[in-house]
């Protein structure tokens, strides 16, 4: 094993380091395994209640009328999240464009919108008008407002209580921590604090912005009282099967408003042809939890590489997870740079490419990402990526299979001491 290894350029060093950290994680990779059992029973159910068949493998074209395999992964989503509703589309084109649709399909000139986890995703930023941006809701006449989160992490109870007011629509909960050093929350936080939520106003939305979370745990937002919950096709559900897309579990008012959103009024989920990609996102689906659970494992497995070498890891080595998001405080844009070059050079595709920061559409500082990806972009895939800008952390996620994701890290940390960049002596 350890010859294969250096054939693929991990020196013994870190090769013997990373089985002696993985010594300690059998249990933990137990307790994941048990999760991916459950959740490929509840994706299993589903397709089987929703009578998925050969059929719905075929491809539609033009306007897509009567597409029945459209149609049958609508199903399939909302059966598995436990919805009135869904729309999986592959023109959702991401995750943003996921949540752009979801929130201007369901705010009005006039209303508010509150994040009551701190600032949202970067890319949000510019769709809510936080960074003024033509076309954002804020130029539709539909304001915002933000609780943060208390020192510790923990929801501000009393200043969302404040912050909900006659206007307040629509509350929107991040799950994960984006581009944040803080922590992500668990299905359960999130079940309470729409809860509370609820209790201030009792007909305001609640949607969850569940990008990276689906299957890590046995539940999902959705089945705690999330009125949408939101994500992309390139990330956990897609299973890296699917080759684009984005997807909304959620009532049916709610789904139906993003359906004549991203179509027209009139037109609603009637309409969409499914351009051949419907394979991809049914096989994917399928495959989601086994992949999430690699990925999981990956970054346990980063954190406690890390951890030990003196890095602070959020969450740490030790923390229950909420999603498959890994950071990694480096300290220094050289360490971000040597990380992703590793993580780059174990790709199974432009491996040989070194990646370098630039200034990414929707960020303001300039972006770092490593990915060697079967499906451009896709975050489901091992990769690693983070702007450059202090406290200069990598955000690393992914792997379609354990074992590459487990490579990925051991090269990363390898051209770190290939560099000097860490010592690995005395451990
Ligand atoms: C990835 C992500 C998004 C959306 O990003 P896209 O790159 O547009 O798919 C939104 N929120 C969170 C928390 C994310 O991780």
């Amino acid at each position: 094993m350890q010859k294969m290894y250096e054939a693929l350029g991990v020196s013994r060093a870190v090769y013997e380091y990373g089985e002696s950290v993985l010594a300690g994680l059998r249990e933990r990779f137990d307790a994941i395994d048990a999760t991916a059992e459950y959740n490929q029973a509840k994706v299993l159910a589903a397709m089987q209640k929703s009578r998925v068949s050969g059929a719905c493998f075929a491809t539609s074209t033009g306007y897509g009328y009567n597409d029945l395999g459209r149609e049958t992964l609508e199903d399939v989503y909302a059966a598995c999240f436990h919805t009135e509703a869904a729309l999986v589309r592959p023109q959702i084109t991401c995750g943003t464009h996921a949540l752009a649709l979801a929130l201007g399909a369901n705010l009005r000139p006039g209303d508010e919108l509150l994040s009551p986890v701190g600032a949202p995703y970067d890319t949000l930023e510019e769709v809510i008008g936080i960074r003024p941006s033509p076309g954002s809701l804020a130029e539709y006449g539909v304001t915002y407002r933000q609780a943060d989160l208390l020192p510790d992490g923990s929801f501000d109870f009393d200043a969302i209580r404040a912050a909900i007011n006659d206007k307040t629509r629509l509350v929107t909960i991040q799950r994960s921590k984006g581009y944040a050093t803080r922590p992500s929350f668990s299905v359960d936080q999130i079940g309470r604090l729409i809860a509370f939520c609820k209790s201030v106003k009792p007909d305001v939305l609640c949607m969850v912005d569940n990008c990276y979370g689906e299957f890590v745990e046995r539940t999902e937002p959705s089945d705690v009282g999330a009125d949408m919950t939101v994500g992309s096709l390139i990330k956990n559900p897609g299973g890296g099967l699917a080759a684009a897309g984005g997807y909304i579990c959620g009532t049916g008012p709610c789904v139906e408003a993003c359906a004549r959103r991203l179509t027209a009024p009139g037109l609603g989920k009637e309409v969409g042809a499914n351009l051949g990609q419907l394979p991809g996102m049914y096989q994917g689906f399928f495959l989601a939890p086994t992949v999430t659970a690699g990925a999981l494992k990956g970054a346990i497995f980063a954190a406690n590489i890390y951890e030990r070498l003196g890095f602070a890891c959020v969450p740490d080595a030790a923390e229950p997870r909420h999603d498959i998001i890994q950071a990694v405080t480096l300290g220094s844009a050289e360490r971000m740079e040597a990380f992703c070059l590793g993580i780059q050079a174990a790709a199974p595709v432009d491996s040989h490419v070194t990646p370098v920061p630039w200034p990414m559409p929707g960020y303001d500082s300039d972006v770092i990402m490593a990915a060697g990806a079967f499906v451009q972009g896709s975050s489901i895939e091992l990769s690693a990526d983070g702007p450059i800008r202090p406290p200069y952390a990598v955000y690393f996620q992914g792997g379609l299979t354990w074992y590459h994701a487990k490579t990925g890290i051991l090269m990363s940390l390898q051209k770190l001491y290939e560099r000097g960049l860490v010592d690995l002596r005395g451990i």
